[in-house]
C-alpha cells in the first residue's frame, strides 16, 4: 500500500510541534484544498461503489479450485480478484482522506471502518489463493505464464513471490493454527501502547525560567529536550527517563514477548533466524542488514567528529552528554519564511536535475488539487502521501507552517508523489506497489538535493551554517540512530537464539553498551549516563519487527544517487528515474542493483559518510572565517 507517512521517520527528530493558531476566519485558497471529487463525486457515490465492491468481493470464492485448469482460467480468476482489489484501494483512499479532513466527524470515521471491514472481507474471500497457487506448483504456473503473455506481464511477479514462500508454508492444519494464534502474538504492541500512551504516569516539571510542564509525555519531551539552557535539558532527561526506568521490568517482559513471538514464527516456518524471516517479504539479502551495521560502525569516527563539533558549537567545556544532542547547533537571528508558493517554486528548481519528465509531472501535480496543505482545526496532524488510487492520482496531506521544515517536508512528500506517477504510468496495477525500501530513497534524495540547494543559495553565512547543520542532523537521526536501533534489535534476537533470557535490566545493559560504543564513551567523546539507557523502552518501532533499518539504508541509497546526479555521473540520472518507474515490478534489492547500486556492498554507506564529512568540511571552513 502506497501510503507513505513522514511521521514515523520524524518521530525521533528534534522538532517542535507547529506553533500555529488555527484561524477559521481566513479563507483557504481552493488550490490549497484537495478535491476528492476525482475519486468519487459525492459520499453517496462512494457508498454505491462500496456496495458494488462488497457484492463482487463476496463472489470471489467462486473461483476457488479453478486456477489450475488452464492459463486462461488462472488469468480470469486473478483478473477478477485484482479488479476488486483496485476498487477497494480507491474506496480506502477516499475513506481515509475524508476522515483526515476532520477527525472529529462521526460519519467519516464510520466510512473508514466500512473500508477497513471491506478490505478484511476481501482478504477472507481470497484466503484460499496462496495455498491454491502453491499446490499448483512452480512448474505448472511457469508453463501457464509461457502460454499467456498477459498472465506473465501482469501477474508474473506476484506469482513468483507467492511460489517463493513454498519452503516456509506449512500444511493446512498448521497454517490454521498459526492464523488463529496471530491475534495473540500481536498483543505485545497493544500492551506497549496501553502502557506508554495511556497509563505511564508522566511527571510534572518546572524549568529554570518558571515554565511549568504539566505533563512531561513523549510530545513534551520532544519539545523540551531541545531547551537551550543545559540545566533544563538535564532536568527534562532526568524526569522523563526516570519515569520509564520505574517500569523497566514491565517494558522488558513486553519486548521479550514480542521477540519470542518473532522467534516462534521463524522457527515454525523454518527460517534460520528471525531476521531472515523478517527480510523474506522483500527478498532482501541478510547481507544488506549486516553490511549496514558494519558500515555504520566503520563510520563512527565521522560520527565522533560530528559530536566534537556539536560540543564546540554548544560551548560545552566539560563532558558532552546525551542530553546535549537535541538543541540546534546553529540558530538564526531572524526566522526563515517559506510560503506554499515558495516551497513549490523551490521544489521545482531543486528537482530540475532529474530532467524534463520529472519536472512536467511535478508541475502537473502542483496545478491539480491534490494537496490539503494548510493546518486547520480538526485536521489530521503530520504529513503523508497516499498513492494507492492507481486510476486517479496521488493525494498529499501536509501541515505547512511556512518554515524550513515545512519546505523540506513538502519536497519530501512530492518525491513520493512523483515516484507514484512515474510508477503508475509505467507499470500495470499489479506491479505498481513499490517497497518502503525504495520509497524513502525517492523522497530523501529530494531532501538532500534541497539541502544542497539551500546551502548554495543561502543569503548569508548564518543561513548557510543553519542549512549545513540541518543536513547533518538528518544524517545523525536517520542514519546513526536508526542503525543503532537496528543493531539493538539484532542483538536482542541473537540473545534469545543463543538460549539466553531477556529481562528489562538485561535489555538496558545491551542498549547501554551500544549507546556507549556509538557515542564514543570510552574515547571521551560523550559521557553516557546509564540512567538514560532505558531509552529502548520508548521506541515503538521495536514492536514492528525488523523495520527501522530501512530508514538508514534508504538514506545511504539517496546519498549515493544524489551524489552521482549532482556530479552528473553519466547515466546516473536515467538509472535513478528508471528505478522509480520500475515501481513494484521486482524485488527492491534487485531494482537497486539495476540502478547501479549494490546495497550489500559498502559503497552506498560510504557515500553517506562522505556526505557527512563534506558538510562538516564546509562548516569548518565557514567557522574559521568567522
Ligand atoms: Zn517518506
Amino acid at each position: 500500500m502506497k501510503r507513505i507517512a513522514l511521521a514515523a521517520a520524524l518521530a525521533f527528530m528534534p522538532a517542535l510541534a507547529p506553533a500555529y493558531a488555527a484561524d477559521a476566519a481566513k479563507p483557504v485558497p481552493p488550490t490549497y484544498a484537495w478535491d476528492l471529487g476525482d475519486l468519487y463525486a459525492s459520499p453517496e457515490a462512494w457508498t454505491a461503489a462500496h456496495d458494488k465492491a462488497l457484492a463482487e468481493a463476496g463472489k470471489l470464492d467462486g473461483y476457488k479450485g479453478t486456477l489450475g485448469k488452464s492459463a486462461a482460467d488462472m488469468l480470469t480468476a486473478l483478473n477478477a480478484i485484482s479488479t476488486v482489489h483496485r476498487q477497494v484501494d480507491r474506496l480506502s483512499v477516499y475513506a481515509s482522506l475524508k476522515g483526515d479532513e476532520n477527525v472529529t466527524i462521526a460519519p467519516n470515521q464510520e466510512r473508514e471502518q466500512l473500508a477497513q471491514s471491506l478490505a478484511a472481507i476481501l482478504a477472507e474471500k481470497t484466503s484460499w489463493l496462496t495455498p491454491e497457487i502453491l499446490s499448483i506448483g512452480a512448474e505448472k504456473v511457469k508453463s501457464f505464464e509461457k502460454q499467456s503473455a498477459e498472465l506473465d506481464r501482469r501477474f508474473g511477479f506476484i506469482l513468483d513471490n507467492i511460489l517463493r514462500a513454498a519452503p516456509h508454508t506449512l500444511g493446512a492444519e498448521a497454517e490454521d493454527v498459526l492464523a488463529a494464534a496471530g491475534n495473540v502474538l500481536a498483543q505485545p504492541d497493544n500492551i506497549y501502547s496501553q502502557l506508554s500512551n495511556g497509563e505511564l504516569p508522566f511527571p510534572t516539571l518546572t524549568l529554570g525560567d518558571g515554565t511549568k510542564i504539566e505533563r512531561l509525555d513523549q510530545a513534551a519531551y520532544t519539545s523540551y529536550r531541545q531547551a537551550p539552557n543545559r540545566e533544563d535539558r538535564k532536568k527534562v532527561f532526568d524526569a522523563f527517563w526516570g519515569t520509564w526506568q520505574k517500569y523497566e521490568g514491565t517494558f522488558g517482559a513486553d519486548l521479550n514477548t514480542q521477540v519470542l513471538a518473532e522467534e516462534l514464527d521463524a522457527k515454525v516456518r523454518k527460517y534460520p533466524n528471525a531476521l531472515s524471516d523478517a527480510l523474506f517479504a522483500d527478498n532482501m539479502p541478510e547481507a544488506v542488514y549486516r553490511q549496514l551495521v558494519a558500515q555504520a560502525n566503520a563510520g563512527l569516527p565521522t560520527f565522533h567528529r560530528y559530536l566534537k563539533l556539536r560540543k564546540k558549537l554548544l560551548g560545552i567545556k566539560d563532558n558532552l552528554t546525551y542530553y546535549d544532542m537535541y538543541p540546534s547547533m546553529f540558530t538564526l537571528s531572524h526566522p526563515l519564511k517559506f510560503t506554499v508558493e515558495d516551497s513549490e517554486r523551490i521544489g521545482l528548481d531543486v528537482t530540475s536535475v532529474y530532467g524534463p519528465e520529472y519536472t512536467a509531472m511535478l508541475k502537473k501535480g502542483f496545478s491539480g488539487r491534490w494537496m490539503d496543505v494548510l493546518p486547520r482545526k480538526g485536521k489530521a496532524s503530520g504529513a503523508y502521501m497516499n498513492g494507492s488510487a492507481y486510476d486517479v492520482h496521488p493525494y498529499l496531506l501536509l501541515n505547512h507552517n511556512d518554515d524550513y521544515e515545512s519546505l523540506s517536508t513538502l519536497v519530501h512528500e512530492w518525491g513520493h508523489a512523483v515516484h507514484t506517477l512515474l510508477d503508475d504510468e509505467t507499470q500495470p496495477y499489479e506491479k505498481s506497489n513499490y517497497s518502503t525500501f525504495i520509497a524513502e530513497t525517492a523522497s530523501i534524495s529530494n531532501e538532500m538535493l534541497l539541502n544542497d540547494y539551500m546551502v548554495a543559495h543561502a543569503k548569508s553565512k548564518e543561513e548557510k551554517l543553519y542549512y549545513l547543520g540541518q543536513g547533518l542532523e538528518l544524517i545523525r537521526t536517520t542514519f546513526f540512530r536508526q542503525t543503532m536501533f537496528g543493531e539493538f534489535q539484532l542483538a536482542i534476537h541473537e540473545e534469545i537464539e543463543k538460549g539466553h533470557a531477556l529481562s528489562g535490566k538485561h535489555l538496558s545493559d545491551i542498549y547501554c553498551g551500544l549507546l556507549k560504543h556509538y557515542y564514543g564513551d570510552a574515547k571521551g567523546v560523550t559521557k553516557i549516563d546509564p540512567a538514560y539507557c532505558i531509552e529502548w523502552a520508548f521506541i515503538p518501532h521495536f514492536y514492528y519487527g525488523f523495520y527501522v533499518y530501512q530508514y538508514a539504508t534508504s538514506m545511504a541509497g539517496a546519498a549515493a544517487f544524489t551524489n552521482a546526479i549532482e556530479t552528473k555521473k553519466p547515466g546516473a540520472r536515467d538509472r535513478f528515474i528508471a528505478m522509480l518507474k520500475a515501481g513494484g515490478s521486482d524485488y527492491p534489492y534487485d531494482l537497486y542493483k539495476k540502478a547501479g547500486l549494490d546495497m550489500a556492498s559498502p559503497a552506498p554507506y560510504r557515500a553517506l559518510i562522505g556526505r557527512m564529512n563534506h558538510l562538516m568540511d564546509e562548516i569548518d571552513a565557514l567557522e574559521v572565517q568567522k
